[in-house]
């Protein structure tokens, strides 16, 4: 076979290029690191940990990091081989000694028979002589790179920061306060009137969540991030420093909406949330990027009526990153759909984290390798945590009808939010256990949910399902 030409050796390049040279394909990874730096990489090796030492829960019984694990070490996978191999004690967490961990990926991809590295920057989108390739660049494309890909894929396709609003589990919220409405009952392409959860705020509570805001610890940007407050994407708690009614008359406002529990009397403000995924499963709170350290977040948006018991699939952030905007430029295998041949992979497709990056190079590394061998590519079946993952990228994504045309896609971490539903029925209550609560119900969820990934990935690998001890 011919080469497949793998850009950008971090978690997702090192974890395709290995997916790919195990098919039996060779594979040319270039890496610029050696030649050129970026902001937050302090070595030369391949798949450098640029910040914590973690890849989250290893539990695979009720954890969605844990499955992904788990469904990645099914498929022979490198990072998870190396991290395993290089663990540092950290309770129900997989950590490693970062040294370890990417020296030993370094030197498994050295020594591949079937892979060349070679360290150098690629400055424009792949010659056409190279028929096939990944863009595995991550968060800190070099900016040869990254505009070209923006003349590829058009202005508006290219991100440079992500502004993320937290996303909470829609069973979490409590319906009893708030209600279904859009705005003026307003109908977009694909709605029903009835797009949004209103939480109601009286002037009080209003009043109280304004002052929790301003005295919420935030995390500071780093120098060479810059301070990137544009086209409004202020932070929540930086619109409420500016003015105590700033928040009221923006993303708060009360106009347009009726209380159905209470509809006599108007809010005072409003927190809406909008459906976040195609499932239902998520929902995001509508304006609310911020800055606010992740502890500080959680405690002050319960103090929101009706997320009081809010579980969040991720919480707020802006951060430096560089990803696309996939559900509409990549197909399902994750080629870009104007080039043929090239594909995308890691945290530039707008997955997030070290894991979820690793997995889709896995992904991706296995569709290139079958596609050079003249196979289809594979899909993983939709109930895997690959599958999800997959899907939240490549279309499972719902755009806003309020805003017709703005973006919406926002990078993700994996979640159960992210996997479809059980069938009907499938919680019950255990015999002899006398009282079934909805927390018990969401473990047990999660469990099946679990389970049931584990089962579908095995079979579409072909191979054993892992077996664990149910957690309590
Ligand atoms: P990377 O691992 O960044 O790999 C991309 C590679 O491409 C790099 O080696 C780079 O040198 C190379 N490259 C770039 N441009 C070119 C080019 N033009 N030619 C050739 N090579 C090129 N995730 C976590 O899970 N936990 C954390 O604590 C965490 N903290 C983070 C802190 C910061 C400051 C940043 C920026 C990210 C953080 N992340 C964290 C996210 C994590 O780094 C990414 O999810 C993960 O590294 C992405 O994997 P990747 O392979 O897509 O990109």
């Amino acid at each position: 076979y011919s080469p497949i030409h793998v850009i950008g050796g971090g978690l997702a390049g090192s974890e395709a290029a290995w997916q790919i040279a195990n098919a039996g394909v060779p594979v040319i990874l270039h890496e610029m690191r050696g030649v050129r730096g970026t902001e937050a990489h302090k070595t030369d090796d391949l798949a450098e940990l640029v910040c914590s030492n973690s890849f989250r829960s290893d539990d695979a019984t009720s954890n969605a990091v844990g499955v992904i694990h788990a469904e990645m070490r099914m498929a022979g996978s490198l990072i998870m081989a190396c991290a395993d191999k290089h663990q540092v004690p950290a309770g129900g967490a997989l950590a490693v000694d970062r040294d370890g961990f990417s020296a030993a990926v370094t030197h498994a991809i050295a020594n591949h028979p079937l892979i060349t590295v070679v360290r150098e920057e690629i400055q424009g989108l792949p010659s056409r002589e190279w028929d096939q390739a990944i863009i595995a660049t991550g968060p800190l494309t070099a900016p040869g790179l990254a505009s070209a890909i923006q003349a590829e894929t058009g202005a508006d396709a290219l991100a440079f920061f992500d502004a993320i609003a937290p996303i909470v589990y829609r069973d979490s919220i409590n319906m009893d306060i708030c209600w279904y409405q859009s705005r003026y009952d307003k109908v977009g392409p694909g709605g029903t009137g009835k797009d949004y959860i209103n939480c109601p705020m009286d002037e009080a509570q209003y009043n109280a969540f304004i002052d929790a805001l301003i005295a919420g610890d935030a995390v500071g940007f780093k120098e060479w991030e810059g301070t990137p407050y544009f086209d409004g994407c202020l932070p929540i708690e930086v619109m409420a420093e500016r003015g105590r009614e700033t928040l009221r008359h923006g993303p708060m406002k009360p106009m347009g909406l009726t209380n159905a529990h209470n509809p006599t009397v108007k809010a005072y403000a409003v927190v809406q949330l909008r459906q976040d995924n195609a499932l239902g499963t998520l929902y995001n709170m509508v304006g609310f990027q911020t800055k606010l350290k992740y502890g500080a977040q959680a405690e002050i948006f319960r103090l929101i009526p009706g997320l009081e018991n809010a579980e969040f699939a991720r919480l707020g952030g802006l951060h430096r990153n560089t990803y696309i905007n996939s559900p509409t430029l990549l197909d399902r295998s994750l080629v870009l759909k104007s080039r043929p041949g090239l594909r995308f992979a890691g945290q530039i497709t707008g997955c997030e984290g070290y894991v979820e990056s690793a997995s889709i190079g896995l992904l991706a590394g296995r569709f290139a390798a079958a596609e050079r061998k003249g196979e289809a590519p594979l899909l993983p079946p939709d109930t895997t945590a690959l599958g999800s993952l997959l899907n939240h990228i490549t279309g499972g994504h719902i755009v806003s009808d309020e805003e017709p045309g703005k973006r919406s896609f926002q990078p993700m971490n994996i979640n159960f939010g992210l996997f479809p539903e059980l069938e009907p029925g499938s919680i019950v209550k255990p015999e002899g256990v006398k009282r079934f609560r909805g927390k018990d119900k969401t473990i047990m969820k999660r469990q099946l949910i679990a389970k049931r990934a584990l089962a579908d990935c095995a079979g579409w690998l072909g191979v054993p399902a892992p077996v664990f001890a149910e957690s309590a």
